[in-house]
């Protein structure tokens, strides 16, 4: 058979972190015929170099990639020390002291063709309400500390709503590789220390092992994380660089154990040059800061995480450094960028790991023969870009509406002016409340008023559509439509009772 037409028989994937093991699980669901892989699929990994280690907070569609697995979800929260996730609260990020919340669903249901968030945008801008979270089921839940999977029946109040999960990435990476491994896939430990190039093509021909032994394949797929291996240091794909809009360069990550129930939410609490994540899983909680080194030492803000933890740590500091970016071709040749080789945002909105996900997908959708169709490659980084600069923009909107005064981090985030395509968003929310959505985006209308509003930006009318009922009429509903989410969210178990068969 011809070469250049062929189809690929061997995939390697370089690297075992999250990115790896969840690429190379799903190949092999993806690629499991009767008689076995229909792809060699191979893995190689360094115990020595190890993973980042961190990745603890997902969004709703890490569900659907656990299903695509074959991943019963009780097996899933069992192995990976899972707890609920509804959302974000946010602390801190509009005047001191002040919360909101973005929940994982919609501010209420479609009332005459139009989103009751607008009808609510109408109420506020009439004086007659102070917020809109009490029309967030998600975050009236959240904050009682209740959980249960939202019910199938569309007119029940709860249906409007979704959830993640919050868990251990090791445990994840763990029983991903025990599933893979159980399809066919082989791993490979040992350190690369050569890349071999073909000299006419320039793809990817193997990868050398310090112990001379050679990796060889038709596609590999860079799960190296912040290196590159593949990606950068031999295709030299080039590197997007975003950190004017997002300055924030290092991370310090911090378990400790829980000093009360776990929460079925992630905190995001701005500080004075970042902002700390805390996690609740079942066996301990994830505690981070996400800070800009031009405006904090690394002691300082370490002293500053230790001062926020509930209790004493359970391990040492883990201490990163990133450039926030995207690779300007996650595909080139026949090398395919995952996870953090292939660029890196902040884990603001909980995003990477659904980024990696999404990949694996779009991958599969145009998987290549040998010949290395420029078309479906082309389409692949397009499609890669827009959704990677969709979620950028979302969380520039964080920092560029944040009204803390404390430290320049923030003044200079407020000074900045965002992305274009951000920026005609914020306009047109500004202008009635509505959220013009492009191709690939990954969070809906709901998702970005949380934003607006939790930070003090109201649209000046809402749409001139919901303006025909009397305003009374509006207030009465919206107090029926308030009720109802209270009664629903009093009628279900405690998160932590939800949670308790699976405790480690
Ligand atoms: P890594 O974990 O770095 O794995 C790289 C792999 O490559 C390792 O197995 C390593 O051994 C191997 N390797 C590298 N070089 C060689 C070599 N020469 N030879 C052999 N093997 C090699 N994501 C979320 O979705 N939610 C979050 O809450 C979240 N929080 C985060 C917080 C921080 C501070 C950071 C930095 C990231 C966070 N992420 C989060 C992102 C998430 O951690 C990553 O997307 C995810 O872990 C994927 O990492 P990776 O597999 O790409 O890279």
């Amino acid at each position: 058979m011809d070469q250049a037409s062929g189809e690929v028989r061997r995939v390697a994937v370089v690297g075992g972190g999250t990115a790896g093991w969840m690429a190379a699980a799903a190949l092999a669901r993806a690629f499991t015929r009767p008689s076995g892989l229909a792809v060699e699929i191979t893995l190689v990994e360094s115990e020595s170099i190890g993973t980042v280690g961190v990745g603890e907070a997902t969004i709703p569609p890490i569900r659907q990639f656990i299903r695509m697995l074959g991943l019963a979800e009780d097996d899933f929260i069992r192995s990976t020390a899972a707890t609920a996730k509804l959302g974000i609260c946010f602390k801190d990020w509009g005047a001191p002291g002040s919360d909101y919340f973005h929940g994982f669903g919609d501010y209420g249901p479609t009332v005459a063709g139009q989103a009751w968030r607008q009808y609510l945008f109408r109420l506020k801008a009439a004086g007659r309400i102070e917020g809109i979270e009490p029309w967030s089921l998600p975050a009236v839940m959240a904050r009682a500390g209740r959980f249960a999977p939202p019910v199938d029946d569309p007119r029940s109040a709860l249906s409007h709503y979704s959830y993640a999960f919050q868990f251990d990435a090791g445990l994840f990476a763990r029983r991903l590789r025990t599933l893979a491994e159980g399809l066919g896939v082989m791993r490979c430990e040992g350190r690369i220390v050569d890349v071999v190039q073909h000299p006419d093509t320039g793809h990817v021909a193997a990868v050398r092992l310090e112990d001379d032994r050679q990796v060889e394949a038709d596609l590999f797929i860079d799960c190296s994380g912040f290196r590159g291996l593949l990606i950068e240091q031999s295709m030299k794909a080039g590197y997007e660089d975003w950190s004017h809009w997002l300055p924030c360069d290092r991370a310090i990550a911090l378990p400790c154990a829980a000093a009360r129930p776990a929460e079925p939410f992630t905190t995001a609490r701005a500080r004075s040059a970042g902002w700390q994540w805390r996690i609740p899983l079942q066996h301990r909680v994830g505690n981070g800061y996400v800070y800009s080194s031009a405006h904090i030492d690394d002691q300082a803000a370490l002293d500053d995480l230790l001062g926020q933890v509930e209790s004493p740590p359970l391990a040492e500091p883990n201490r990163l450094r990133f450039v926030t970016g995207r690779r300007r071709e996650v595909w080139k040749g026949n090398v395919v960028a995952l996870g953090l080789a292939s660029g890196f945002l902040e884990p603001l909105e909980s995003t990477s790991i659904s980024l990696i996900q999404n990949a694996i997908g779009r991958l599969l959708q145009l998987f290549p023969d040998r010949g290395f169709d420029p078309a479906l490659i082309r389409e692949y980084n397009r499609a890669s870009a827009l959704e990677v600069e969709r979620i950028r923009d979302f969380i520039v909107l964080h920092y560029h509406l944040a009204q803390r005064a404390d430290g320049d981090l923030w003044r200079q985030c407020r000074e900045t002016t965002p992305p274009d395509s951000l920026m005609h968003k914020i306009e047109l929310f500004r202008a009635q409340g509505d959220v013009p959505l492009l191709e690939d985006e990954s969070f809906r209308e709901d998702s970005w008023t949380a934003v607006f509003t939790g930070l003090g930006v109201w649209p000046r009318r809402a749409t001139p559509l919901v303006g025909v009922d009397e305003l009374d009429d509006v207030e009465r509903q919206a107090a029926r439509f308030a009720e109802l989410i209270r009664q629903a969210v009093a009628s279900l178990p405690a998160h932590s009772e939800h949670f308790t068969g699976y405790a480690r």
